[in-house]
Protein backbone atom coordinates (compact mmCIF):
# COMPACT_ATOMS: atom_id res chain seq x y z
CA UNK A 1 0.00 0.00 0.00
CA UNK A 2 1.29 3.16 -0.63
CA UNK A 3 2.89 5.68 1.77
CA UNK A 4 -0.17 8.74 1.54
CA UNK A 5 2.36 11.22 2.45
CA UNK A 6 3.97 9.94 -0.64
CA UNK A 7 1.72 9.92 -3.14
CA UNK A 8 0.19 13.82 -1.66
CA UNK A 9 4.02 14.40 -3.07
CA UNK A 10 3.77 12.50 -6.26
CA UNK A 11 0.54 14.50 -6.95
CA UNK A 12 2.38 17.74 -6.53
CA UNK A 13 5.23 17.16 -8.51
CA UNK A 14 2.83 16.28 -11.72
CA UNK A 15 1.04 19.15 -11.05
CA UNK A 16 4.30 21.15 -11.06
CA UNK A 17 4.95 19.44 -14.46
CA UNK A 18 1.63 20.02 -16.18
CA UNK A 19 1.95 23.32 -15.58
CA UNK A 20 5.60 23.80 -16.64
CA UNK A 21 4.53 22.01 -19.66
CA UNK A 22 1.60 23.93 -20.05
CA UNK A 23 3.72 27.70 -19.69
CA UNK A 24 6.36 26.12 -21.39
CA UNK A 25 3.90 25.67 -25.04
CA UNK A 26 1.65 28.99 -24.68
CA UNK A 27 2.53 32.69 -25.49
CA UNK A 28 0.49 35.42 -25.20
CA UNK A 29 -0.44 38.39 -27.29
CA UNK A 30 -1.22 42.24 -26.66
CA UNK A 31 -4.71 42.77 -28.72
CA UNK A 32 -4.18 45.89 -30.61
CA UNK A 33 -7.86 47.50 -29.52
CA UNK A 34 -9.24 49.88 -31.74
CA UNK A 35 -13.20 50.14 -32.28
CA UNK A 36 -14.58 49.19 -35.42
CA UNK A 37 -15.49 52.68 -37.65
CA UNK A 38 -18.27 53.93 -40.27
CA UNK A 39 -19.20 50.09 -40.83
CA UNK A 40 -15.85 48.75 -40.76
CA UNK A 41 -13.34 46.24 -39.31
CA UNK A 42 -10.02 48.03 -37.95
CA UNK A 43 -7.25 46.32 -38.69
CA UNK A 44 -3.63 46.62 -37.45
CA UNK A 45 -1.17 46.59 -40.20
CA UNK A 46 2.38 46.91 -40.58
CA UNK A 47 3.53 46.69 -44.74
CA UNK A 48 7.45 47.69 -44.05
CA UNK A 49 9.01 44.94 -42.91
CA UNK A 50 12.86 43.35 -43.60
CA UNK A 51 14.56 39.75 -42.90
CA UNK A 52 17.42 38.07 -43.69
CA UNK A 53 16.98 37.79 -47.35
CA UNK A 54 17.58 41.75 -47.63
CA UNK A 55 19.74 43.82 -44.50
CA UNK A 56 17.20 42.43 -41.50
CA UNK A 57 18.61 39.79 -38.99
CA UNK A 58 15.81 37.56 -38.53
CA UNK A 59 13.96 34.39 -40.31
CA UNK A 60 10.53 35.18 -41.98
CA UNK A 61 8.64 33.03 -39.23
CA UNK A 62 9.75 35.30 -36.69
CA UNK A 63 8.18 38.01 -38.32
CA UNK A 64 5.03 35.99 -37.63
CA UNK A 65 5.30 35.53 -34.30
CA UNK A 66 6.20 38.88 -34.11
CA UNK A 67 3.38 40.06 -35.34
CA UNK A 68 0.68 37.96 -33.62
CA UNK A 69 1.82 38.86 -30.04
CA UNK A 70 1.86 42.48 -31.08
CA UNK A 71 -1.80 41.94 -31.75
CA UNK A 72 -1.10 42.73 -35.16
CA UNK A 73 -3.92 42.16 -38.20
CA UNK A 74 -1.50 41.84 -40.94
CA UNK A 75 1.68 42.51 -42.15
CA UNK A 76 3.79 42.59 -45.58
CA UNK A 77 7.50 41.58 -46.01
CA UNK A 78 9.27 43.93 -47.78
CA UNK A 79 12.67 42.84 -48.67
CA UNK A 80 15.25 45.09 -50.59
CA UNK A 81 15.59 43.64 -54.09
CA UNK A 82 19.13 45.05 -54.66
CA UNK A 83 21.03 44.78 -51.99
CA UNK A 84 21.54 41.47 -49.39
CA UNK A 85 23.71 41.22 -46.36
CA UNK A 86 24.10 37.88 -46.10
CA UNK A 87 24.25 36.58 -49.97
CA UNK A 88 27.39 34.30 -48.56
CA UNK A 89 24.91 32.95 -46.01
CA UNK A 90 21.54 32.75 -47.04
CA UNK A 91 20.32 31.66 -50.86
CA UNK A 92 18.62 34.76 -52.22
CA UNK A 93 14.92 33.54 -53.68
CA UNK A 94 13.05 36.59 -53.70
CA UNK A 95 9.77 34.55 -53.44
CA UNK A 96 11.47 32.92 -50.27
CA UNK A 97 10.21 34.93 -47.50
CA UNK A 98 6.44 35.00 -48.06
CA UNK A 99 6.33 31.38 -48.54
CA UNK A 100 8.41 30.76 -45.68
CA UNK A 101 6.11 33.02 -43.56
CA UNK A 102 2.67 32.32 -45.15
CA UNK A 103 1.69 28.68 -43.21
CA UNK A 104 2.56 30.03 -40.03
CA UNK A 105 0.42 33.27 -40.96
CA UNK A 106 -2.19 31.05 -41.87
CA UNK A 107 -2.20 29.08 -38.48
CA UNK A 108 -2.14 32.11 -36.34
CA UNK A 109 -5.08 33.63 -38.53
CA UNK A 110 -2.47 36.62 -39.89
CA UNK A 111 -2.63 37.96 -43.44
CA UNK A 112 0.87 37.99 -44.78
CA UNK A 113 1.33 39.92 -48.19
CA UNK A 114 4.06 39.42 -50.61
CA UNK A 115 5.93 43.32 -50.81
CA UNK A 116 9.38 44.05 -51.91
CA UNK A 117 11.23 47.09 -51.39
CA UNK A 118 12.31 49.04 -54.77
CA UNK A 119 15.44 50.43 -53.29
CA UNK A 120 17.35 53.20 -55.39
CA UNK A 121 19.21 56.27 -53.81
CA UNK A 122 17.52 59.95 -53.63
CA UNK A 123 15.15 60.30 -56.14
CA UNK A 124 13.51 58.58 -56.36
CA UNK A 125 14.07 56.56 -53.68
CA UNK A 126 12.74 53.58 -52.08
CA UNK A 127 8.89 52.45 -52.79
CA UNK A 128 6.98 49.65 -51.45
CA UNK A 129 5.19 47.22 -53.78
CA UNK A 130 2.56 45.20 -51.90
CA UNK A 131 0.61 42.28 -53.15
CA UNK A 132 2.79 41.12 -55.82
CA UNK A 133 2.67 37.89 -57.17
CA UNK A 134 5.80 37.78 -58.30
CA UNK A 135 8.91 39.48 -56.78
CA UNK A 136 12.07 38.28 -58.97
CA UNK A 137 10.20 39.81 -62.21
CA UNK A 138 10.42 43.27 -60.07
CA UNK A 139 14.34 43.26 -59.48
CA UNK A 140 14.82 45.46 -62.86
CA UNK A 141 18.25 47.67 -64.33
CA UNK A 142 15.67 50.96 -64.06
CA UNK A 143 13.27 51.93 -61.19
CA UNK A 144 10.60 52.88 -63.64
CA UNK A 145 10.64 49.12 -65.16
CA UNK A 146 10.55 47.94 -61.51
CA UNK A 147 7.35 50.35 -60.40
CA UNK A 148 5.98 49.43 -64.14
CA UNK A 149 6.64 45.76 -63.43
CA UNK A 150 4.68 46.07 -59.89
CA UNK A 151 1.87 47.89 -61.68
CA UNK A 152 1.08 45.39 -64.16
CA UNK A 153 1.15 42.56 -61.09
CA UNK A 154 -1.70 45.22 -59.65
CA UNK A 155 0.56 46.04 -57.09
CA UNK A 156 0.16 49.45 -54.37
CA UNK A 157 3.00 51.50 -54.30
CA UNK A 158 4.51 53.34 -51.75
CA UNK A 159 6.93 55.92 -51.42
CA UNK A 160 9.07 55.58 -48.35
CA UNK A 161 10.53 57.66 -45.65
CA UNK A 162 10.48 61.11 -48.17
CA UNK A 163 12.62 62.99 -45.85
CA UNK A 164 15.61 59.86 -45.49
CA UNK A 165 19.12 61.65 -45.76
CA UNK A 166 17.28 64.79 -47.23
CA UNK A 167 18.55 68.12 -45.35
CA UNK A 168 16.98 67.94 -41.50
CA UNK A 169 15.09 65.41 -42.70
CA UNK A 170 12.78 66.67 -44.13
CA UNK A 171 10.92 65.18 -48.22
CA UNK A 172 11.60 66.88 -51.09
CA UNK A 173 9.27 66.30 -54.04
CA UNK A 174 11.63 65.84 -56.94
CA UNK A 175 10.57 66.21 -60.64
CA UNK A 176 11.31 62.13 -60.92
CA UNK A 177 7.73 62.04 -58.12
CA UNK A 178 5.71 64.17 -60.21
CA UNK A 179 6.72 61.57 -62.82
CA UNK A 180 5.81 58.92 -61.10
CA UNK A 181 2.76 60.29 -59.91
CA UNK A 182 1.43 60.99 -63.09
CA UNK A 183 1.85 57.73 -64.64
CA UNK A 184 -0.26 56.36 -61.37
CA UNK A 185 2.87 54.78 -59.90
CA UNK A 186 2.59 56.43 -56.10
CA UNK A 187 -0.50 55.14 -54.72
CA UNK A 188 0.41 55.83 -50.61
CA UNK A 189 3.03 57.79 -48.98
CA UNK A 190 4.81 56.82 -45.70
CA UNK A 191 4.14 60.08 -43.46
CA UNK A 192 5.99 58.09 -40.25
CA UNK A 193 8.83 55.65 -40.72
CA UNK A 194 9.97 54.00 -37.99
CA UNK A 195 8.86 56.53 -35.46
CA UNK A 196 10.26 59.65 -37.57
CA UNK A 197 7.27 62.20 -38.61
CA UNK A 198 7.11 64.16 -41.64
CA UNK A 199 4.40 66.64 -41.41
CA UNK A 200 5.28 68.57 -44.55
CA UNK A 201 4.53 65.06 -46.03
CA UNK A 202 1.22 64.55 -44.51
CA UNK A 203 0.71 67.60 -46.37
CA UNK A 204 1.19 66.19 -49.20
CA UNK A 205 -0.46 63.39 -48.40
CA UNK A 206 -3.94 65.54 -48.35
CA UNK A 207 -3.07 67.60 -51.14
CA UNK A 208 -2.28 64.86 -53.84
CA UNK A 209 -5.00 62.38 -52.33
CA UNK A 210 -2.37 59.86 -51.45
CA UNK A 211 -2.77 57.08 -48.59
CA UNK A 212 -1.24 58.26 -45.19
CA UNK A 213 0.82 55.08 -44.37
CA UNK A 214 2.82 54.46 -41.59
CA UNK A 215 5.76 51.75 -41.27
CA UNK A 216 7.97 49.81 -38.63
CA UNK A 217 11.01 49.30 -41.44
CA UNK A 218 11.94 46.90 -38.75
CA UNK A 219 15.30 44.82 -39.45
CA UNK A 220 16.10 43.75 -35.84
CA UNK A 221 13.57 41.65 -33.88
CA UNK A 222 10.78 44.09 -32.48
CA UNK A 223 11.26 43.15 -28.83
CA UNK A 224 15.44 44.36 -28.91
CA UNK A 225 14.53 47.31 -31.20
CA UNK A 226 11.08 48.12 -28.92
CA UNK A 227 10.78 47.93 -25.12
CA UNK A 228 7.15 46.16 -25.32
CA UNK A 229 7.17 45.00 -21.79
CA UNK A 230 6.92 48.71 -21.33
CA UNK A 231 3.82 49.25 -24.01
CA UNK A 232 6.29 50.42 -26.18
CA UNK A 233 4.95 49.58 -29.67
CA UNK A 234 6.22 49.54 -33.36
CA UNK A 235 4.42 52.24 -36.05
CA UNK A 236 1.84 50.85 -37.43
CA UNK A 237 -1.07 51.54 -40.34
CA UNK A 238 -5.05 51.59 -39.16
CA UNK A 239 -6.51 50.12 -42.04
CA UNK A 240 -10.63 50.40 -41.94
CA UNK A 241 -11.41 47.28 -43.87
CA UNK A 242 -14.85 46.00 -45.09
CA UNK A 243 -13.55 42.74 -43.75
CA UNK A 244 -10.25 40.81 -42.44
CA UNK A 245 -8.92 39.86 -45.65
CA UNK A 246 -6.55 40.73 -48.11
CA UNK A 247 -8.49 41.75 -50.81
CA UNK A 248 -10.39 44.13 -48.18
CA UNK A 249 -7.05 45.51 -46.91
CA UNK A 250 -5.98 45.96 -50.68
CA UNK A 251 -9.26 47.75 -50.98
CA UNK A 252 -9.24 50.34 -48.48
CA UNK A 253 -5.57 50.95 -49.10
CA UNK A 254 -6.72 52.35 -52.44
CA UNK A 255 -9.72 54.01 -51.31
CA UNK A 256 -7.29 55.83 -48.58
CA UNK A 257 -9.31 54.84 -45.52
CA UNK A 258 -5.93 54.71 -43.15
CA UNK A 259 -4.66 56.16 -40.43
CA UNK A 260 -1.52 56.07 -38.45
CA UNK A 261 -0.62 54.78 -34.95
CA UNK A 262 2.93 56.08 -34.09
CA UNK A 263 4.08 56.02 -30.36
CA UNK A 264 1.01 57.90 -28.58
CA UNK A 265 -0.63 59.26 -31.06
CA UNK A 266 -3.45 58.70 -34.07
CA UNK A 267 -2.28 60.46 -37.36
CA UNK A 268 -4.75 60.79 -40.34
CA UNK A 269 -8.42 62.27 -41.61
CA UNK A 270 -10.59 63.78 -38.99
CA UNK A 271 -13.21 61.41 -40.63
CA UNK A 272 -11.38 58.98 -39.19
CA UNK A 273 -10.28 60.00 -36.31
CA UNK A 274 -12.91 61.45 -34.82
CA UNK A 275 -14.98 58.03 -34.70
CA UNK A 276 -12.13 56.30 -33.53
CA UNK A 277 -12.32 58.83 -30.35
CA UNK A 278 -15.93 58.29 -29.85
CA UNK A 279 -16.39 54.99 -30.39
CA UNK A 280 -12.80 54.00 -28.11
CA UNK A 281 -14.71 55.87 -25.09
CA UNK A 282 -17.96 54.88 -23.05
CA UNK A 283 -19.77 57.30 -20.74
CA UNK A 284 -20.95 55.03 -17.67
CA UNK A 285 -22.51 57.72 -15.34
CA UNK A 286 -24.61 59.73 -16.35
CA UNK A 287 -26.35 58.52 -19.61
CA UNK A 288 -27.01 62.10 -20.15
CA UNK A 289 -25.74 64.85 -18.47
CA UNK A 290 -28.51 67.03 -17.34
CA UNK A 291 -27.00 69.80 -14.94
CA UNK A 292 -28.51 70.57 -11.79
CA UNK A 293 -27.72 72.67 -8.47
CA UNK A 294 -25.72 69.09 -7.39
CA UNK A 295 -22.72 68.36 -7.93
CA UNK A 296 -22.16 64.90 -10.29
CA UNK A 297 -19.73 62.13 -10.88
CA UNK A 298 -18.88 61.35 -14.84
CA UNK A 299 -17.75 58.09 -15.25
CA UNK A 300 -15.81 57.26 -18.99
CA UNK A 301 -14.12 54.48 -19.83
CA UNK A 302 -11.68 54.08 -22.33
CA UNK A 303 -11.53 50.79 -24.29
CA UNK A 304 -8.59 51.81 -26.77
CA UNK A 305 -4.69 51.46 -26.80
CA UNK A 306 -4.85 55.31 -27.02
CA UNK A 307 -4.11 57.47 -23.95
CA UNK A 308 -6.66 60.45 -24.49
CA UNK A 309 -5.62 63.80 -23.57
CA UNK A 310 -8.96 65.74 -23.55
CA UNK A 311 -8.86 70.03 -22.73
CA UNK A 312 -12.19 71.71 -22.70
CA UNK A 313 -13.05 73.62 -25.29
CA UNK A 314 -15.19 76.27 -23.43
CA UNK A 315 -16.82 77.05 -19.93
CA UNK A 316 -19.85 76.67 -18.59
CA UNK A 317 -21.02 79.74 -16.74
CA UNK A 318 -21.58 78.46 -13.24
CA UNK A 319 -19.75 75.27 -12.96
CA UNK A 320 -16.59 73.68 -11.57
CA UNK A 321 -14.64 71.00 -14.04
CA UNK A 322 -11.26 70.02 -15.05
CA UNK A 323 -10.41 71.45 -17.64
CA UNK A 324 -8.05 68.97 -18.95
CA UNK A 325 -8.12 65.48 -18.43
CA UNK A 326 -5.91 62.47 -19.34
CA UNK A 327 -8.31 59.15 -19.89
CA UNK A 328 -5.89 56.57 -19.65
CA UNK A 329 -5.53 53.40 -22.32
CA UNK A 330 -8.10 50.47 -20.84
CA UNK A 331 -8.70 52.54 -17.65
CA UNK A 332 -12.19 53.74 -16.17
CA UNK A 333 -11.82 57.11 -14.78
CA UNK A 334 -14.08 59.79 -12.47
CA UNK A 335 -14.49 64.05 -12.39
CA UNK A 336 -16.93 65.62 -10.75
CA UNK A 337 -19.16 68.56 -12.26
CA UNK A 338 -19.95 70.66 -9.29
CA UNK A 339 -21.76 74.30 -8.72
CA UNK A 340 -19.13 77.15 -8.70
CA UNK A 341 -19.73 78.76 -5.73
CA UNK A 342 -18.46 81.69 -6.43
CA UNK A 343 -19.95 82.56 -9.93
CA UNK A 344 -23.32 81.74 -8.33
CA UNK A 345 -25.45 84.06 -6.71
ZN1 LIG B 1 13.99 51.96 -47.35
ZN1 LIG C 1 12.88 49.28 -45.59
Amino acid sequence: MANPRSQIFFTVCSILLITTTIQSQTTWRDEGDFPDILGYTTLVCDFHTHTVFSDGTVWPTVRVTEAWREGLDAFALTDHLEFNDYEEDVIINLERPHQIALPDAQDLDLICIKGAEISRKMPPGHFNALFLTNVTAVKCDSYQDALKTAMDQGAFIIWNHPGWRQPEQKGIWYEEHTQIYNNGWMHGIEVVNEKTYYPEVQAWAMEKKLTMIGGSDIHGPTGIEFRLETGDHRTCTLVFAKEKSESAIKEALFARRTAIWVENKLIGEEQYLKPIFFNSIKVTQPQTLVLSRSSITVIIRNNSEISYELVSAGKIPGWKYPVRLTLPAHRTIYFTVSPDQKSVE
